[in-house]
């Protein structure tokens, strides 16, 4: 979605729902921002210093989720669905108040979000998108986790790759470019956990609100979720949902190719600090020209508009 404009949304939207970790409700409402903003959430339930921007900078903690907290110590946490969601329909700008620390986790993907977003029309602005182009390989390995970026002219492509000693979760891969791919697998992939690990979870104080409506759960060999899985690789989908969402932190539309093995919310946070301390290997612009591969096949909803 190489939109020329940045965008956001063309009126005011409500919704509301439980935290996965912290079991408490949220009251959530998202507004129009302006151009050049990025994505600011607010923490209506303070008085004071209760704007927190959603930048990769402001990430402390990327354990089980993505928590952010601003200068002053206010949280929101588990905002990569929702950042996710905005990504995936072209969202740039947009204040989200919220009335607790969690984002609602719904039904543990981006589905319910991009329902919810798509009830409102998107409005242009009048500033150009900006992109984060990258020009050299990174690379960031973390013990067996690895995490690289390579150049791609047009486009973020994901090409992630999970290994579990599970057999149900397993070895599973995929490859998505957000620009020309069918992305209904990723937005519908939900959360998920082995069964054996809850009670780990719990005792952390996590995964208060966790339950088989918000993520797929793994017994040995089975899901015991009804009805199953959403896709065949809903797991490794998730994970390519959450890394798009933590991308977005980085303020820009972001044009390379990922190849990730065994990543999560951490490994992502830092690798765009690291992204961001290697100034030659990435170049930052508003929207010009993008040259698109002949072989593609441009429709309408993927068409980029050649702007100088
Ligand atoms: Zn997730």
């Amino acid at each position: 979605m190489n939109e020329v404009y940045q965008q956001t949304l063309s009126d005011q939207l409500n919704f509301s729902g439980k935290g996965l970790h912290t079991g408490k409700i949220s009251n959530v409402k998202i507004l129009p921002g302006v151009e050049n903003q990025g994505i600011i959430f607010k923490r209506v339930d303070l008085e004071n210093n209760n704007l927190i921007k959603a930048n990769f900078s402001n990430v402390t903690s990327a354990k089980l989720c993505t928590t952010l907290q601003n200068e002053f110590g206010v949280q929101v946490s588990t905002v990569e669905h929702l950042l996710a969601s905005l990504y995936i329909i072209g969202i740039d700008n947009a204040v989200i108040e919220i009335d607790n620390v969690e984002v609602p986790i719904m039904d543990g993907s981006a589905k319910d979000f991009l329902e919810i977003l798509k009830k409102k029309e998107i409005k242009k602005l009048n500033a150009k998108r900006k992109y984060l182009k990258i020009l050299d390989k990174i690379e960031l390995v973390d013990g067996k986790r690895e995490i690289s970026i390579e150049p791609n002219e047009t486009a973020l492509e994901v090409n992630f790759q999970l290994n579990y000693k599970n057999n149900v979760i397993g070895n599973q891969k995929n490859c998505v470019n957000f620009q020309f791919d069918d992305l209904t697998d990723i937005y519908q992939s939900r959360t998920f956990c082995l069964f054996d690990d809850i009670e780990k979870i719990k005792k952390l104080g996590l995964a208060q609100g966790g339950s088989l409506d918000n993520a797929v759960v793994v017994k040995d060999d089975k899901v015991l979720n009804d009805g199953g899985l959403r896709n065949k690789k809903e797991f490794v989908n998730h994970k390519i949902l959450d890394l798009v969402g933590d991308f977005l932190l980085s303020g820009y539309r972001v044009l390379g190719k990922v190849n990730c093995y065994q990543g999560g919310h951490e490994l992502t946070n830092n690798f765009l600090r690291k992204i961001f301390s290697k100034k030659k290997s990435y170049e930052l612009f508003q929207h010009k020209d993008i040259i698109i591969s002949k072989k593609i096949n441009l429709n309408q909803s993927t068409k980029i508009a050649v702007n100088a």
